[in-house]
């Protein structure tokens, strides 16, 4: 079984003699979702409950593993993701697992769910519309309130 429900493999493995070549490659997988939310703080019709067909991009990089071929295989990036992501949102209220859900918000947690999931994250887009969507990528600077 896989990171969502708890496995030591390796989704990961570091390129060996006669990999392909050394550079990484990025495999992306998308996954729809619906779901409701509302926006309290919005000052236009957001604020009303309403819906969207979400489209998360999960972007995973690597080398090309010599045995495989591949950097991951595509079915692991959507075990990890149904089972951390998915199942939790999937037809729900966005507004009961996450306060005040913008799309920039949901894909905070979208990425902490997936951070200690052993995929190797690039970054996240989620699409709120077909032309509207955030990008998440890991942080390279502390955050305001880390080491004062
Ligand atoms: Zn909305």
């Amino acid at each position: 079984m896989l990171p969502g429900s708890g496995t030591d493999r390796p989704l990961l493995r570091p390129p060996g003699p006669g990999a392909y070549h050394g550079r990484p490659v990025i495999v992306v997988r998308e996954f729809p979702f619906d779901a409701a939310h509302f926006l309290p703080k919005h000052p236009g019709r957001c604020r009303n409950m309403h819906g969207h067909t979400y489209r998360l991009q999960v972007w995973c990089e690597g080398p090309i593993d010599a045995e495989s071929g591949m950097v991951l295989d595509f079915q692991d990036i959507k075990d990890v993701v149904k089972a951390r992501v998915l199942d939790l949102v999937d037809h729900t209220l966005l507004n009961d697992r996450i306060e005040n859900p913008t799309a920039e918000r949901i894909a905070a947690w979208i990425w902490d769910q997936l951070a200690d999931s052993g995929l190797p994250l690039k970054e996240i887009r989620l699409y709120e519309t077909p032309t509207c969507f955030v990008v998440h990528r890991p942080a390279e600077v502390p955050a305001p309130d880390a080491g004062s």
